[in-house]
């Protein structure tokens, strides 16, 4: 049994969850017919905002807004004292020394590219080392990796175990005199794993290296105390507590922060400017240049006073004791194997479908039809995902107001995806046995495997050109008023896509910029000079609808038809541009991209 599963530990709800609830607008019940109330299980990508946040910030914008640090008028000395207070709350949630050691900036990236670039820059020479772990987001990877192509530091990595857990020995072989930094998340965002940040800061110490924790996902979720664990420098994001988007934290101990360069150059943050030298503000001004997001201060503020209120402690607990009883419910469903079983671990679920196989977006778009939101994809952590051997997970995450009910109907709508999953495999496996028994008696030819002897029927035009091919997907699409009938029409289109050959799914076709694996390939018909054709497919079934759309307005039309079409005007028309996301349209623009250079050297 998994060492997660631990059936005594009942399932207990926060005493004062409704009330919890009840103060996310966005959570509320829908009004009649409109459908059912969300399931938010995206916490670790955002947070949604309690009330108490959005009115601090409609507040602030409504009544107290104008520039900070320069205006002697009483408006202007009211909006600084609100962003400075915004700064002393962070130093108290953290328990920083004192507030000048909380730099406001964008958001975790942003707090560790400023570590790269000014300490980084200033202190690091080729050679040294800079130690990450395999369980690092990408924000704290690739900030280093350009510092050590500026400065020729290099890069280790701590390994993992199965779980997902460091492993803490190879961590203490990689320490060297020549460790300057390690840098690693305190949780992990794509597998749950709470880090032992405190022995690995203690260790980092002993070998002279200071150390950057990645608190993006902790901080929303147990008591920060900086000082306690002696982090160098501390980092998070408003969004994921609660609170604003592009407004989060960098904390720095003064005597570090005092030695480091000034990170942009502007308004606030110099002391004395003339063109031929200028000296910068005292801390914490010289790392805030321009004007900063004020009101995403006084967001973050009312944030952390929310997130008080309740006690970060009674947090956790509630979403540790959700964690438990969500791991038991997802366990139970066949086919669904758990990514990231580490013994400490955060509000994290990722997962993915094996058997029978559905694509993590399947299961994401899926899950959206029934409002229920959770993140798909590899969770900017490729590396990780390499090492996993896998393309990414789903994965759901929790937050305060997260219940029992909305794991069930998660879970619940898992169980009947895989049901549905399976009943189709089984469905198209009959329908492969009847056909091989009416081959029964049929000559057996032995099939010849090179490509050019595969019998491939690429599709023809499905209209006189492009336009006339989309009025007629558009009528259709007209007659289906919302996004599941769409859907379901984009899965039935994916149904009938015509046959790719194994050995057309080269590394040469395959797509880049996918959630999905996905193949094409593209070719002048034969014996035509400017007529392109095109067979593609993918592991998810929302790609294959998209590519039979694809297929029914490009495929067999000529080159310059091709080039002219305005396919972004054609999405927005049938509404499709509102439900894809970004990462899947840019694997769309990828297909689309390859279907126009071959249009464009037909045409020559
Ligand atoms: N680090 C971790 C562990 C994260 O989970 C995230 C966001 O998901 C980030 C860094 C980046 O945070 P932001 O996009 O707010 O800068």
């Amino acid at each position: 049994m998994n060492a997660l599963i631990q059936p005594e530990i009942a399932y207990q709800a926060y005493p004062g969850l409704d009330a919890v609830r009840d103060q996310f607008p966005i959570l509320q019940p829908q009004p009649r017919g409109a459908g059912e109330s969300l399931v938010f299980l995206d916490s670790a990508a955002s947070t949604q905002q309690p009330e108490a946040v959005i009115a601090a910030s409609a507040d602030y914008h409504r009544f107290h807004h104008a520039n900070i640090h320069r205006g002697v008028y009483q408006l202007s000395q009211t909006a600084t004292r609100l962003y400075e207070q915004a700064r002393a709350s962070v130093a108290d949630f953290i328990n920083a020394a004192e507030p000048a050691e909380c730099l406001f900036t964008r958001g975790t990236t942003e707090s560790i590219n400023l570590v790269a670039s000014t300490w980084g820059r200033a202190n690091l020479k080729a050679g040294d080392e800079i130690i990450l772990s395999m369980l690092e987001h990408h924000s704290n990877i690739v900030p280093w990796q350009l510092l050590a192509q500026a400065t020729g530091a290099i890069i280790k990595v701590i390994p993992i175990n199965d779980a997902g857990e460091l492993l803490l020995d190879a961590y203490r072989q990689l320490l060297s005199s020549r460790t300057r930094l390690v840098a690693i998340n305190h949780v992990s965002n794509a597998l749950g794993t709470i880090n032992p940040v405190q022995e690995i800061i203690a260790e980092a110490h002993a070998a002279g290296a200071l150390a950057l924790i990645d608190g993006a996902q902790w901080i929303a979720h147990g008591v920060t105390d900086v000082r306690a664990m002696n982090a160098d420098f501390y980092t998070f994001s408003g969004h994921k507590l609660y609170g604003p988007t592009g407004i989060g934290v960098l904390y720095g101990k003064r005597w570090l922060l005092d030695a480091m360069p000034p990170y942009q150059g502007g308004g606030d943050m110099i002391e004395q400017v003339t063109f031929a030298e200028t000296t910068y503000a005292g801390l914490p001004n010289k790392f805030e240049a321009g004007t900063p997001h004020i009101s995403g201060a006084v967001g973050l503020a009312a944030a952390i006073e929310w997130v008080q209120s309740i006690g970060v402690e009674q947090i956790g607990a509630h979403e540790q004791a959700l964690l438990h009883y969500a791991t038991e419910r997802l366990l139970q469903i066949p086919g669904l194997e758990l990514k990231g079983t580490a013994q400490h671990k955060s509000g994290v679920l990722s997962f993915v479908i094996t058997d029978p196989p559905v694509s993590t977006l399947d299961v994401g778009t899926q899950l959206d039809l029934r409002s229920i939101c959770v993140r798909t994809g590899h969770h900017c952590c490729q590396p990780l995902m390499a090492h996993l051997g896998i393309a990414g997970t789903a994965r759901a995450s929790l937050a305060v107001y997260n219940n029992r009910n909305d794991i069930d109907r998660l879970a619940d709508a898992l169980a009947d995806i895989v049901e549905r999953a399976r009943r189709t495999a089984t469905a198209k496996s009959d329908r492969g046995a009847r056909k091989s028994d009416s081959n029964r008696d049929l000559p057996v030819e032995m099939p010849d495997r090179s490509m050019e002897s595969v019998d491939v029927a690429y599709p023809a035009a499905t209209a006189d050109s492009p336009e006339a091919a989309a009025d007629e997907t558009a009528d259709l699409f007209s007659l289906l008023p919302d996004w599941p009938m769409r859907h379901e029409y984009l899965i039935e289109l994916g149904d009938k896509l015509p046959p790719m050959p194994e050995a057309l799914k080269t590394d040469a076709n395959y797509i880049r910029g996918c959630q999905s694996t996905v193949h094409m390939a593209v070719r002048r018909k034969p014996g035509s000079a400017d007529i392109i054709e095109f067979l593609a497919d993918s592991d998810a079934n929302i790609v294959r609808g998209l590519i039979g759309l694809l297929q029914r307005i490009f495929s067999g039309q000529s080159a310059s038809a091709i080039l002219a079409f305005d396919v972004d005007a054609y999405f927005a028309r049938i509404g499709l541009d509102r439900n894809l996301s970004l990462s899947r349209r840019n694997g769309l623009a990828a297909m689309i991209q390859r279907l126009r250079e071959l249009a464009r050297q037909s045409i020559g």
